[in-house]
């Protein structure tokens, strides 16, 4: 890699000069630095001139941009408020640029195949756990209605979606856990929870209002 890089300053001082056109470099314009603090060209005497610029937001693109560049001058300008230089982005081949968005564009794909193949294993980790979950609910009352095991687990996937732990075995629920997502199933769907609502009592009320219809729907399900 023979990639050099040189600072670019957009000058705050009017007493510099070009070191090869000897021209000054008005105040505002861009001071092309050389080793030397003092010592610089004019932006038109510079190799940069010929140059792309790129704006700087893109971690990846600014690395490879000048990876694949055989010079790089990164362009500063000045922080009044903070008193030092910031960095505002860079000049490099435009080829460069091309390449280095090439290669970002790839690992977008590369991404887009990652999250794809995570999302066919979470979805397969939730099948496991519904059906662990629903084997679990359906031993501790067994005389739940068909098939409303099975709603109860799912609503209780989609509500602890992406917790750790979510493909527990059945043996691994606990029973109060269990007993809370069969609640409030049965608050839902068996009583008259939900069309209480509105109508000037609170929801504490309402709560207790419907603890003994869902105990007793419960004990008929265990
Ligand atoms: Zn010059």
């Amino acid at each position: 890699m023979n990639t050099f890089v040189q600072n670019i300053f957009l000058t705050k001082k009017e007493t510099l000069k070009c070191s090869t056109c000897q021209k000054r470099i008005p105040l505002g314009e861009r001071y092309v630095a050389e080793s030397e603090k003092h010592r610089g060209t004019c932006f038109s005497c510079s190799p940069f001139v010929k140059s792309a610029f790129l704006k700087p937001g893109n971690a990846a693109l600014t690395r490879r941009s000048k990876k694949h560049s055989n010079y790089c001058g990164v362009l500063f300008t000045w922080n009044g408020r903070r008193k030092r230089f910031e960095r505002k982005g860079q000049y490099v081949e435009a080829a460069a640029i091309t390449k280095a968005e090439q290669e970002c564009a790839d690992d977008e794909k590369d991404r887009a195949r990652k999250n794809e193949k995570a999302a066919v294993v979470r979805a397969a980790q939730d099948k496991i756990y519904i059906a662990e979950f629903s084997k679990a609910i359906r031993g501790l009352y067994p005389n739940c209605p068909k098939n409303r095991e099975v709603a109860i687990a799912t609503h209780a996937c989609e509500k602890y979606s992406g917790r750790v732990g979510r493909t527990a075995k059945a043996k691994e629920f606990d029973k109060a856990m269990i007993d809370l997502a069969v609640e409030a199933h049965i608050r839902h769907k068996e009583t008259n929870y939900d069309s209480q609502f509105g109508t000037g009592k609170s929801k504490r009320m309402i709560r207790s209002d419907v603890k003994l219809d869902i105990t007793t729907v419960l004990r008929k399900w265990s």
